[in-house]
């Protein structure tokens, strides 16, 4: 009963574009499941626009049983708290115990908290994204000023779909804002964020909480009650422990074929594995699926792999929370409302192309 020859593990981006497609063409043969911890999966790129009022939960979001039920998947709703590579053994939150011939692996990142004295502060991370959503309305029952850690994309979105809902809003990034974007994208962030006077500190780490303050150092940087944590993925600390071959930062080393370099029988895609030149990034695991698709199919029918290649340049969007956004190409940058158009119509035939009714 809980033995699977396939067992796909989290409902990331690639998974939902390895169930679209054995909806939709072949399905490898075998008994498989979908393990996800939500009965939904959340697409990141609408939630700025959802928490700036111009999305609803349900227009950002994928219903997994009417998809796993076209792709003939079973869907089991837990949290696996660890995973044993050698034995190819998923253990659930509830107490059950999978076993499987193949393993797939897209459980994204968390956010690591903050080191805390004290309970004056209250900290909300930003994933996962359904308890992140349900704290945040009940935090804007009473909006009060809110710091944002967190430089990145998700940081500068985030500051500017909510700079008008709190009274107050300071960003804090431990470098320079959006690092590894060109120097456009960095000066447009900055305009923008300083048109909805959202208070920005660069180079500004912070590095614990102390009753009500955040401290950068010894420096105290702010003061409050609210914080939102949005700084990079960080493994999930079971990965580290199932015994596959993880790098440095803990995420799942991956050969091109998707196969975890320690052990074949285990694919592994999206933010929770780790291959040179593939950035940590929504756009990447949706890049990987039909690679992902096509390999576990081959898997399954002992027939040869093909392999994934990370795209060396990708568009970054950035809503700016009033329908707008920043864009980001290579060495050019642009702002305006027809990019936040042709970012909607990118994310909804995101959300179109993975809705199966039924
Ligand atoms: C506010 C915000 C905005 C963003 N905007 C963009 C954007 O516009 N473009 C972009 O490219 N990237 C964006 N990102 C980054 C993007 O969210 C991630 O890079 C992307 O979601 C990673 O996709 P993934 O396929 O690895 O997994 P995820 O989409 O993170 O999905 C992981 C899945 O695994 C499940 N899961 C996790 N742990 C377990 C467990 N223990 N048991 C069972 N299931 C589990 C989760 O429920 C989830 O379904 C944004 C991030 C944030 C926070």
């Amino acid at each position: 009963m809980n033995d699977y020859d396939l067992i796909l593990v989290g409902a990331g981006h690639a998974h939902l574009g390895v169930l679209r497609r054995w909806a939709m063409l072949e399905r490898p043969p075998g008994r498989i499941a979908l393990v996800s911890a939500d009965h939904h999966a959340w697409y990141s790129g609408m939630l700025p626009g959802l928490l700036a009022g111009r999305f609803s939960a349900e227009d950002c979001s994928v219903e997994l049983q009417p998809m796993c039920r076209a792709a003939k998947v079973d869907l089991i709703i837990d949290e696996v708290i660890s995973i044993s590579a050698e034995q190819r053994q998923v253990q659930l939150r509830d107490g059950r115990q999978l076993n499987a011939k193949w393993l797939s692996l897209n459980v994204g990142g968390q956010v690591s908290p903050l080191p805390q004295q004290g309970d004056a502060m209250h900290c909300l991370a930003v994933k996962p994204f359904a308890q992140f959503l349900t704290h945040w309305q009940t935090w804007q029952q009473a909006p009060k000023p809110l710091a944002i850690i967190g430089g990145g994309a998700a940081g500068v979105e985030l500051a500017l779909a909510l700079a008008e809902k709190v009274p107050q809003l300071s960003l804090f990034c431990a470098g320079k804002l959006l690092a590894g974007h060109n120097p456009g994208l960095h000066l447009r962030a900055i305009g923008a964020l300083r048109q909805r006077r959202v208070r920005l500190r660069e180079y500004s780490p912070v590095s614990r909480i102390e009753g009500d303050q955040l401290f950068s150092e010894d420096d105290l940087v702010w003061r409050g009650e609210r914080v939102l944590l949005a700084t990079g993925a960080q493994a999930l600390p079971w990965l580290g422990q199932s015994g596959l071959r993880c790098d440095a930062r803990g995420f799942v080393q991956i050969m091109p074929t998707l196969q975890s370099d320690s052990h074949r029988q285990i694919f592994a895609a999206g933010d929770c594995a780790s291959l040179p030149g593939a950035l940590k990034s929504g756009v990447y695991s949706v890049r990987q699926a039909p690679v992902l698709a096509n390999n576990l199919m081959a898997a399954l029918k002992d027939q040869p792999l093909k392999n994934y290649r990370p795209q060396k340049h990708s568009l970054a969007l950035l809503a700016t929370g009033d329908g707008g956004a920043l864009l980001a190409w290579r060495g050019l940058s642009a702002s305006g409302q027809i990019y936040g158009r042709w970012k909607d119509y990118l994310d909804q035939s995101f959300i179109r192309r993975h809705r199966f009714v039924g």
